[in-house]
């Protein structure tokens, strides 16, 4: 497609370096493969995959439908790979993505065990200088981050966690090997969506478990189930249905928002229609529930008091039903969990629940783990504790731009970005599931931020471009418009990963608009605009 690297390339060693091998990085080396770049990527873990690498935990699953997360980029590819599932388990998914980079060849750029310590813009070259921790050094013309918004895993703040005796694991550094829990006194600290899908799949199998739950979660079921032979050849010819749908909605999923609001149905009518989403598949409850439950506190308190009413059902003990309602938060205001037979854990004789809201984890002791109240042993604990999301990962390479500026110092006070894609300062970095971009259904957003980045960088290796950056102007006037869309979110309101909250993480606990919340199809629209205007948003030269 392009000839002209040649000549501004020739002393570096890379036109382009990626970071990570997850989805994101994926499908930007293949992209940029077919424009004929030199491409490397440089990828911690010894395979591909990110996010569906790491997070081997038992009950690791998709929380949207299979078919709307895969690739849609290779018609062929849609019509080999066949989900079993309609949420597909982590080792499917693992071995997606591992069917896609084979299919495309894409190992061959990659190197693995190679972690990225530091990535300093070089003024003089217009190039990026990466190092990974084993001390090489690669030169490059363009860097982009496909680091992941989820993928630097924190432990609690308390002491003792390395005295533990037993076996302990983060669910997002799960062992390859298998975890044998038969029989095991077990404690999970952690209720998100990783603790939730952890608790149900390991219950059945644990000689006693223990659940330390700080703050209740909102969780809908989820409603797997196999693919059969007919709805799988349905799915297929319908991919090209799937996918524009996905174009289409809010944030990429394939449910989207009702257009009523929750008062102007019938007591009756919301009540049926909350019951209907309750027994569908997915995030339909959340996604394609009434259009104000995220943004008004009495719509929201109606199906907040709907889904209170099934816990209260699900859960025989009214004491631990009530301690499972979320008190701090409405429906919906954090990322959704999705559950399979979750609640029910709680009836089982072999499963406590311990609130450590009331009766705090003092330590954790080498037998196992303190509280206010008293001591617990145990032979293994997992800590579902999360992430530093979005900026964390960023946190831990040591960025420098355009004299050798800090990306953490020009974050200090939360992420500034132009698009989600760039930050001013940082020349010829392009950040893929950066902050203040779409994140939505994540392939989705993957695949539009990809070739996008694609577009540009044909752009610039078109005319010969050797340097792109943001304009302080445009950094500022994307931030304010990230801040501006949060305003009015119940969810802005609440302590969660998507607010920048951390109490892991020193200098994490005030709340941040680190993540874009407008719709996907006006994000798109904005980010084409700029392209279509031969990106004079932009300082080239
Ligand atoms: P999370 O939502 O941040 O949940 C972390 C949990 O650990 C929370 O219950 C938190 O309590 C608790 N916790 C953290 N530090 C603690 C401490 N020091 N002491 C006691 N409890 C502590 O993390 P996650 O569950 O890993 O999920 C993160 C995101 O990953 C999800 O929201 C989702 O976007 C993604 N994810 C996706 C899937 C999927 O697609 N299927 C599955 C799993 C995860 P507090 O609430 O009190 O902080």
């Amino acid at each position: 497609m392009t000839g002209s690297r040649e000549s501004s390339t020739d002393r570096l060693d890379y036109d382009v370096i990626i970071i990570g091998a997850g989805l994101s990085g994926m499908y930007q080396l293949y992209r940029l493969r077919e424009l004929g770049l030199k491409v490397r990527v440089f990828e911690t873990g010894t395979g591909v995959g990110g996010t569906w690498y790491w997070n081997r935990y038992p009950g690791a699953r998709f929380d949207s439908e299979s078919y709307s997360y895969g690739y849609s980029f290779s018609k062929e590819l849609l019509q080999e790979w066949e989900w079993s599932e309609h949420f597909a388990g982590q080792p499917e998914t693992l071995r997606y993505c591992n069917f896609v980079a084979d299919k495309f060849d894409l190992r061959r750029d990659i190197q693995f065990e190679s972690r990225v310590a530091s990535a300093i813009y070089q003024d003089a070259t217009r190039s990026w200088a990466i190092t990974l921790d084993n001390g090489t050094r690669h030169s490059c013309r363009f860097l982009v981050t496909a680091i992941g918004p989820l993928s630097t895993p924190t432990l609690p703040r308390v002491e003792g966690i390395e005295r533990f005796k037993g076996q302990s694991f983060h669910t997002a550094r799960w062992p390859k090997e298998k975890v044998d829990f038969a029989g095991k006194r077990v404690a999970v600290i952690g209720t998100g969506a990783t603790g939730i899908q952890t608790i149900q799949t390991i219950a059945s199998e644990v000689g006693h478990l223990t659940v330390f739950q700080r703050t209740a979660n909102w969780a809908a079921p989820l409603h797997n189930g196999k693919i059969d032979a007919e709805t799988q050849a349905k799915i297929k010819a319908g991919y090209g249905e799937i996918f524009r749908r996905c174009q289409e909605t809010f944030a990429c999923f394939v449910h989207t928002p009702d257009p009523r609001g929750a008062f102007e149905v019938s007591d009756a009518e919301r009540e049926a229609f909350y019951e209907k989403l309750y027994g569908e598949r997915g995030f339909g409850i959340w996604q394609g529930n009434f259009k104000d439950i995220l943004i008004d506190r009495k719509a929201n308190a109606t199906i907040s008091d709907f889904v209170a009413r099934k816990i209260r059902e699900r859960v025989r003990d009214p004491v631990v039903a009530d301690r499972l309602i979320p008190k701090n938060h409405g429906f919906g205001t954090r990322r959704l969990p999705l559950e399979t037979f979750y609640y029910e854990v709680y009836n089982r004789d072999n499963v406590d629940l311990i609130d450590i809201s009331e009766t705090p984890i003092e330590r954790i002791t080498p037998e196992g783990i303190k509280t206010s109240e008293r001591e617990f042993a145990f032979d293994i604990i997992i800590y579902a504790t999360g992430f530093d999301a979005i900026t964390g990962s960023f946190d831990k390479i040591d960025f420098r731009g355009a004299n050798g500026a800090l990306l953490k110092d020009k974050w200090r006070r939360g992420p500034e970005t132009y698009l989600g894609l760039m930050v001013d300062g940082f020349p010829n970095m392009m950040m893929l599931m950066g902050p203040h971009t779409a994140l939505g259904n994540i392939p989705r957003s993957i695949e539009y931020s990809v070739d996008w980045v694609t577009g540009l960088i044909t752009f610039a290796t078109e005319r010969g471009l050797t340097f792109l950056d943001a304009t302080p102007a445009g950094t500022a006037a994307w931030t304010d418009h990230v801040k501006a869309l949060g305003v009015g979110l119940l969810s802005n309101e609440v302590n969660s990963w998507m607010t920048g909250i951390n109490s892991n993480v020193e200098g994490k606990q005030t709340r941040i608009v680190a993540r874009y919340s407008g719709s996907a199809p006006a994000y798109r629209a904005k980010c084409d605009e700029v392209a279509a205007n031969g990106y004079d948003e932009l300082r080239l030269a």
